[in-house]
């Protein structure tokens, strides 16, 4: 049998990213339905924000011109409570002035309530304490956003702030792309669902739970279609039926090329495949392809990714190469997974000639520390871990070195 090609990472997300076309149907939601959605049009504003210069602070607005020494004193003409405008202030008064109110004309700065006294007997002067600088405590208007302006980019995966962004710029509703479509399944004759009793010999399947949530948390609709044994025929079967109503299938296990590895000859007879080694620690092997859909109404394919099924290298090679290329279906913003420079608090000497990608935890010292077992079947390693030291084919890493770290926090959304 010969042995598929040794691709480095950057290889195979470059082949699977030239590949992945975006889905292109979108629908409008209400604000609160587009949580976690990918917005499909630039918003633009349709107000500036704020709508004009307003107080950041309680207090007084003034002229700085008639403030020269602290402890000047100006009579209080008018009052001014957000949600109301003043008139054009006087030389020589002051405006009593509340958060949020639009700063009258004539004013150029705020003092603070703090910074002021009422002098003794005085019902209608204000005392300034301190002499204000032009400007000081006034939010402009459009400082934040402007009509007409873009408030957010096409492409942008929306979380609570954009939503606030998007209300704030008058909006109702969001044109959001359609969630892309991902259909799973297991392959393993030893796997059993929990809550089944287990085989002789078997485990139970965790890579469900992982891969379905790891769909999910990219925003995507996640179908399971469970556990397939170890044959070409249930294997076929299960792939005509994830391609239907389905843009990625994703499966688990029986991607290398041993006599119980029926996820090539599978995929090959149903679409096309290309089987990877990827110089990778924990991965290795990994398979992308597409199937024809196989109901007359609809053409065209699904793309097929197939995970190594230890459980460690199924999440690890569903972050670095799954989630990028579904982000490209979705035709999100953010391009490749960033790493942070971080300092190692251990040792890794026996460096290898893959690229390893070690679970690790950030200390209280602002240091990383590593989880001791790194085998690619010890799962808790990943729950344990805050993230992964990306570490270069061939490096080792001595305490105190600099490594390039990469947070889960930031792939899983
Ligand atoms: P495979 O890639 O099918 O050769 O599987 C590699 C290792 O991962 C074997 O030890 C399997 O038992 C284990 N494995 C495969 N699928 C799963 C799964 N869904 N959950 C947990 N372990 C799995
Ligand atoms: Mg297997």
């Amino acid at each position: 049998m010969t042995k598929p090609p040794m691709l480095t990472a950057q290889q195979a997300l470059d082949h699977l990213l030239s590949n992945a076309q975006v889905v292109s149907e979108h629908e409008l939601l209400p604000m609160q339905s587009a949580l976690g959605r990918i917005l499909a049009e630039d918003v633009k504003s349709l107000v500036d924000v704020p709508p004009l210069d307003n107080t950041a602070m309680d207090g007084y607005a003034v002229s700085t011109a008639d403030i020269q020494t602290p402890g000047s004193i100006l009579k209080i003409a008018q009052r001014i409570p957000a949600g109301s405008i003043g008139i054009t202030l006087e030389p020589g008064t002051a405006a009593r002035i509340f958060t949020g109110a639009p700063v009258p004309q004539g004013a150029d700065a705020v003092v603070m309530q703090e910074d002021c006294a009422i002098p003794e007997g005085s019902t209608d002067h204000v005392q300034v304490n301190v002499v204000p600088t032009s400007m000081q405590w006034i939010r402009r208007k459009g400082e934040d956003l402007q009509a007409g302006k873009t408030a957010l980019i096409a492409g942008t995966f929306l979380r609570p702030q954009e939503l606030g962004v998007a209300a704030s710029a008058g909006l109702t509703h969001l044109s959001v792309k359609r969630r892309v479509k991902v259909a799973a399944f297991f392959t393993g004759d030893e796997l059993s669902l929990p809550g089944e009793p287990l085989k002789p010999g078997g485990i139970y399947n965790s890579n469900r739970d992982t891969i379905l949530a790891c769909i999910k948390a990219l925003g995507c609709d996640a179908t399971d279609l469970g556990i397939v044994p170890d044959n070409l025929n249930a294997t076929r079967e299960a792939l005509r039926k994830a391609s239907k109503d389905h843009d990625l299938i994703i499966t688990s296990g029986g991607v290398s090329v041993g006599e119980e590895d029926h996820i090539k000859p599978a995929v090959t007879a149903e679409g096309r495949l290309d089987l990877w080694q990827i110089a990778i620690k924990p991965g290795k092997p990994l398979a992308f392809g597409a199937v024809r859909k196989s109901s007359a109404t609809a053409d065209g394919e699904a793309w097929f990714i197939g995970l190594p099924g230890n459980p460690v290298s199924s999440f690890v090679t569903f972050l670095l190469f799954v989630r990028p290329f579904i982000l490209k279906l979705q035709g999100r913003e953010e391009g490749r997974v960033q790493t942070y420079p971080m300092r190692a608090d251990f040792d890794w000497l026996k460096a290898d000639r893959r690229n390893e990608f070690l679970r690790v935890k950030i200390n209280a010292q602002g240091g990383l520390d590593l989880f001791p077992n790194q085998s690619s079947g010890v799962l808790t390693s990943a729950s344990w871990g805050d993230g992964l030291v990306d570490c270069p084919p061939g490096q080792a890493i001595k305490a105190g070195d600099l490594v390039k770290y990469i947070p889960f926090n930031a792939l899983l959304n």
